[in-house]
């Protein structure tokens, strides 16, 4: 069926999803479209903290010409060591109309980026989605990427299949302790993983084009965290035992300690070499046939 269309159909559950608000896990119940706020401190209206023709993504989202980034101000989670603290969790960024936010979309389409790349969307979907639809028939071709905590509800992934092209959630915990320790949310791992089960059946593993740009698909993000805080065996074998051996992995070895880290005794210190190194043994051990690594000397390991 025609994307737009789709966003048409589910534009209006989506929006009643957000007042009272049910977007993502915790379902604060504020009543968004009044003015209320939640968890995430964000109404009705979305607030934009940057855009950009980015690299830095994993290469078959990057390619030669960049993803067309759209990063929004504030995040459903609360992880005090955010290296994007600035915009997710003290909430800089501008307010845009729907207007000014497809013009953003049409913009980064002239500059023939590969996709449009939504980072942390979950608390401002309808807001991104209204915003698509004034988009340019260019920007309204490119896949859409939806870069996420994944921590998601279950309902609201629904609603975005085939709109959504290629879903980038993370993995970031096994343990729920440590979870609301360092994100302020308890109840990750279950949805967590129920979001990666339901994005998985709906976009099947990643699919390239005769260009090796990334058209449909899933790739699971997990960031290696100093003395094993993210769990990361737990999650992997679970992944193996779930989704198996073929799902794409990115495997990332880029923490540093930033915002409120270096307060705390084990997340004040980068990940060293031999610690993203162990892990990406243990994914190699596991059998994992899709795996983007990056080289930790050169992405902030020790
Ligand atoms: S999107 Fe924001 S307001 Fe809505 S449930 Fe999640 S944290 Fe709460």
């Amino acid at each position: 069926m025609n994307k737009a269309k789709l966003v048409n159909e589910r534009l209006h559950r989506l929006k009643s999803l957000m007042s009272p608000c049910r977007l993502c896990p915790r379902e604060c119940m504020a009543k968004r479209a009044e003015g209320e706020t939640g968890f995430c401190k964000t109404t009705d209206t979305i607030k934009v903290a940057a855009w950009a023709q980015h690299r830095g993504e994993e290469p078959p989202i990057s390619g030669i010409n960049g993803s067309g980034t759209i990063f929004s101000s504030n995040c459903t989670l609360g992880c005090f060591f955010c290296q994007n603290f600035p915009f997710s969790q003290l909430g800089n960024g501008r307010f845009m109309s729907a207007k000014e936010l497809s013009q953003v979309f049409d913009k980064l389409a002239a500059k023939k980026v590969h996709n449009l790349n939504f980072v942390t969307p979950t608390h401002v979907v309808p807001m991104l989605l209204e915003a698509w639809l004034l988009a340019s028939p260019e920007a309204q071709k490119l896949p859409i990427v939806y870069n996420c905590s994944g921590y998601e509800s279950a309902e609201v992934v629904e609603l975005l299949e085939n709109i959504v092209d290629i879903f980038i959630p993370d993995i970031k915990y096994s343990n729920n302790q440590v979870a609301a320790e360092l994100s302020k949310c308890g109840n990750y791992v279950e949805n967590n993983r129920k979001t990666l089960e339901i994005m998985y059946q709906q976009a099947g593993g990643l699919q390239l084009d005769n260009e090796g740009m990334g058209t449909r698909g899933l790739i699971i993000r997990h960031l290696v965290l100093p003395e094993n805080l993210a769990g990361s065996e737990e999650s992997f074998v679970w992944l193996k035992e779930t989704l198996g051996v073929k799902v794409n992995i990115s495997l990332m070895s880029q923490y540093f300690p930033a915002y409120q880290a270096h307060q705390h005794e084990i997340m004040r210190r980068k990940v060293t070499t031999e610690e993203y190194l162990a892990v990406l043994d243990l994914v190699e051990k596991l059998g994992f046939e899709n795996v983007f690594a990056q080289d930790p000397t050169e992405r902030g390991g020790a």
